[in-house]
């Protein structure tokens, strides 16, 4: 066994509100310079402690050794962005109607904001969700994974490592769905931001919607990725591979459909399925090794069920479809129909769908047939073909000639449809994260 960790009640989850909500009190009016120092340390001990947190990530959630680097450097990205929000909270004057009227509007904190991260990328969103808030003088109280219980506990000996007030950042461990209800709903709580899947993430959208708080939500994906006859294929293949096969295949931008034209389909294919079996599913401190474990017998039994009811309705499995344990070699199908699970569910396992395609408006309409809308690629060399697509897929996010699989702190990350709810992002979340106070001035 690698830890036990509390299964927190109702009442742990309501004292760390009630902390939080303390916190708030004094908190609020902390100065920029006092943020911006404590974010800046983090980010210097998080640099300092790499090695330990690619050792948690590789240990609790199945890791390998490159996702979990690639989660430490997102990590920091995601501090330092937030210790220069810190200085980004300007307010605005305003002409008034009246004579001798002043008026402006000032931004202040919110309050609380419950912070609820899935476990496929526990680090950054573990930052992600508590950093920005912080930096706007807002409290966090977190509930993570049940899966990533160490990762969220050492986040919190960093912040207070780093000097954050107590109280600031509370972490409870436990089950989402015992203790989840009493953080959206409880009255201190002015916000939350939730990534996870789209069934929990719809439950919290309409208690939000109940109880009356901010919101925003980062869900799941089934991402179109287009390859055109002009595109340059090495990079295609490597793009997809990346951005489908990365921590194997849970990654909510991976690129679960591929939609290539009907003049390079076959060449594609082959190259394609080539790289994804030569992929090193070895010792995760290795860093060959992209295809580590599936994370839960749920998740494995979701995965293993898509592919079954694939090759039983006829889909041609060209590489993948078996397991060594629990981990699952990547997979790569062709001749999918919609009567099979895989084709519009999300399966969160290495298993992608290629699909040939005649027309750029067939890559459209089939990257549109689908309730998700997060990350979106085409590949091609025209770039009027490359803006139509831009212009016409209902994805919150598209790329031209790079992958599905992107991030960066000061982007308006999120989806549409299914995906999300509001975006995330450094002006975004100081537009969602603070409110405004209307003040005027009477002059003599
Ligand atoms: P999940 O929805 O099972 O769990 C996410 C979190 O919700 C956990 O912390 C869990 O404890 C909590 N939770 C469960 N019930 C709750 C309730 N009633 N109230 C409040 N919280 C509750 O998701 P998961 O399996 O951990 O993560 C995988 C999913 O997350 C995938 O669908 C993936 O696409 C998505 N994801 C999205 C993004 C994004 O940025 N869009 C990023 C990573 C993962």
């Amino acid at each position: 066994m690698l830890t036990e960790a509390a299964a927190g009640s109702v009442d742990d989850i309501n004292a760390a509100v009630e902390t939080a909500h303390r916190a708030f009190g004094s908190f609020r009016s902390s100065l920029p310079k006092d943020r911006e120092r404590i974010l800046c340390k983090a980010a210097e001990l998080l640099e300092r402690d790499r090695v330990e947190f690619i050792d948690i990530l590789v240990d609790e959630i199945g890791s390998p050794i490159r996702k979990a680097a690639f989660e430490v450097e997102k990590g920091l990205s995601f501090l330092r962005a937030a210790a220069g929000m810190t200085r980004q909270v300007t307010g605005k004057t305003i002409p008034s109607d009246v004579p001798g009227k002043f008026s402006m509007s000032i931004r202040s904190p919110i309050g609380v904001v419950a912070a609820i991260t899935p476990f496929n990328v526990p680090l950054i969103k573990g930052v992600r969700l508590s950093c920005n808030p912080i930096a706007l003088g807002n409290t966090v109280v977190m509930l993570p994974s049940e899966a990533a219980p160490i990762l969220a506990h050492r986040l919190a000996r960093l912040y207070s490592e780093a000097g954050l007030p107590e109280g600031v950042f509370n972490v409870v461990t436990g089950n989402g769905y015992e203790i989840g209800d009493t953080l959206t709903t409880h009255p201190h709580v002015r916000m939350v931001t939730f990534t996870g899947s789209c069934r929990v993430g719809q439950h919290i959208r309409e208690l939000c919607g109940k109880h009356g708080k901010r919101l925003t939500l980062e869900l799941g994906g089934k991402s179109p990725l287009v390859v055109m006859e002009d595109a340059n294929l090495q990079q295609a293949i490597a793009g997809a591979v990346q951005s489908i096969f990365m921590y194997q295949g849970q990654v909510c931008m991976g690129a679960s459909r591929v939609y290539v034209h009907e003049n390079v389909f076959d060449e594609f294919v082959a190259k394609f399925a080539g790289a994804a079996s030569g992929l090193g599913i070895g010792d995760l401190r290795d860093p060959g090794t992209i295809i580590g474990p599936i994370i839960s017998n749920r998740q494995r039994n979701r995965a293993r069920s898509h592919i079954e009811a694939a090759r039983e309705k006829g889909a041609n499995i060209v590489t993948g479809g078996d397991w060594i344990d629990n981990r699952c070699r990547p997979t790569v199908l062709t001749g999918v129909t919609p009567d099979m699970t895989v084709f519009a569910e999300e399966t969160f396992g290495p298993v992608v769908s290629v699909y040939p395609i005649a027309r750029l408006e067939d890559a459209i309409a089939a990257s549109n047939d689908s309730n998700f809308g997060l990350s979106a690629a085409i590949y091609t060399q025209d770039i009027s073909a490359a803006m139509q697509y831009v212009m016409n897929v209902e994805s919150g996010m598209v790329h031209v000639n790079g992958g599905s699989l992107h991030d960066e702190p000061h982007v308006p990350f999120g989806g549409t449809k299914d995906s999300g709810f509001g975006r995330e992002g450094t002006e975004e979340d100081i537009e969602a994260m603070t409110e405004w106070k209307w003040v005027t001035i009477q002059m003599q």
